[in-house]
């Protein structure tokens, strides 16, 4: 087994395709990663079951093409393991075992749920899952006795959980599981990437670029791209900073600060400033949407049996411990 320096990383399959912010703020720093680290690339299929319950037909579909965004934006399944939750049965065994020392309390008081259960009404299901969910991460997380974790900076405090959970563990019944540091990747600018319309990209709220749009449908999807509203003429000001077309720019082109200042003094258009944006994306991901057209199912599936082996390799060997340090055999 290698001796080199592990992380666990994962993505939920809610949606069968990952866009640009899901690259930027995720995919990215774990292709820096990979280069002196064992990842371990979880697609997080019983995650995504939290908000997929009532069409379960759409989780195993969703997880393979989240699998190949994954494979196609540069995560090498030679070096790095590649696979689906569900096909690591583990998860769910230590789940169950840490749920036996995990506070209700702890749980209801965990933002996540509380923010997701806010505006629910009395006949609104709230899942036992839902309520469970950062024991399974927990689970997901110690299975690997990673030395970090991949987390955005807003997100940083839910693992204090699952710290939480593995001190409780180890005070209980022996020195399983190694503390975790949060990684956190320094690109501020990367971390909160805007959506078409300005908010937040998010496939929830439809304002996306995906990994996997064509030329043209990029091209389409930036056309409708949110500018400066009071930019009517090419010589009216823009405010780059309030303009989806600039913030994306300053991602993509060299000359971002030229563009910027052009905009601001009215001597550049939105239409201009949109074309060469749709050029300079569609220049980047073209190398990530050949790979992705080129990886037929039976090579994911291929993918994603060699890394579901691997990752049950190590997770079993802890579940032997743990089951041990609980005194279950
Ligand atoms: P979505 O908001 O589309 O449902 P997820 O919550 O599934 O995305 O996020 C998966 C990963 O992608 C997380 O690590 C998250 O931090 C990252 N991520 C999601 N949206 C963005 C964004 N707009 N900018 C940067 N990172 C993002």
């Amino acid at each position: 087994m290698s001796t080199q320096k592990r992380i666990l990383s994962g993505m939920r399959s809610t949606n069968p395709r990952l866009h640009i912010g899901n690259y930027e703020g995720a995919l990215r720093p774990w292709l820096k990663l990979q280069e002196d680290h064992k990842m371990y690339c979880m697609v997080a299929d019983w995650h995504a079951l939290t908000e997929l319950q009532d069409e379960p037909q759409d989780v195993r579909k969703n997880a393979l093409e989240v699998a190949k965004d994954f494979v196609a934006a540069g995560i090498d399944p030679s070096r790095s393991s590649v696979f689906i939750q569900s096909d690591v049965k583990e998860h769910a065994e230590l789940s169950l075992l840490l749920g036996m020392i995990t506070g209700v309390g702890k749980l209801e008081r965990n933002p996540t749920y509380k923010d997701k259960t806010s505006d629910v009404t009395s006949e609104t299901m709230i899942s036992y899952g839902l309520l469970g969910y950062p024991v399974l991460q927990s689970a997901d997380i110690l299975l690997y006795k990673p030395s970090g974790v991949p987390v955005g900076k807003d997100q940083a405090p839910h693992l204090e959980l699952t710290r939480e959970i593995a001190r409780s563990f180890n005070a209980k019944f022996g020195d399983v599981f190694p503390e975790f540091v949060n990684v956190i990747d320094q690109d501020e600018s990367r971390s909160k990437v805007p959506g078409l319309d300005m908010r937040k990209m998010s496939k929830s709220y439809d304002n996306c670029i995906y990994l996997s749009d064509t030329p043209e449908q990029t091209a389409k999807r930036i056309k409708s791209a949110f500018t400066t509203p009071s930019k009517i003429a090419k010589s009216d000001p823009g405010i780059p900073e309030g303009c989806s077309v600039c913030q994306y720019l300053k991602l993509y082109s060299p000359d971002w600060e030229k563009q910027w200042d052009e905009d601001r003094r009215g001597e550049r258009g939105c239409s201009q400033s949109k074309n060469e944006l749709t050029e300079l994306i569609n220049e980047y991901f073209r190398p990530m949407r050949e790979r992705r057209a080129a990886l037929s199912d039976d090579d994911i599936l291929d993918i994603l049996k060699k890394g579901s082996d691997e990752a049950r390799e190590f997770a079993a060997a802890t579940m032997d411990e743990v089951r041990r340090a609980m005194r279950l055999v």
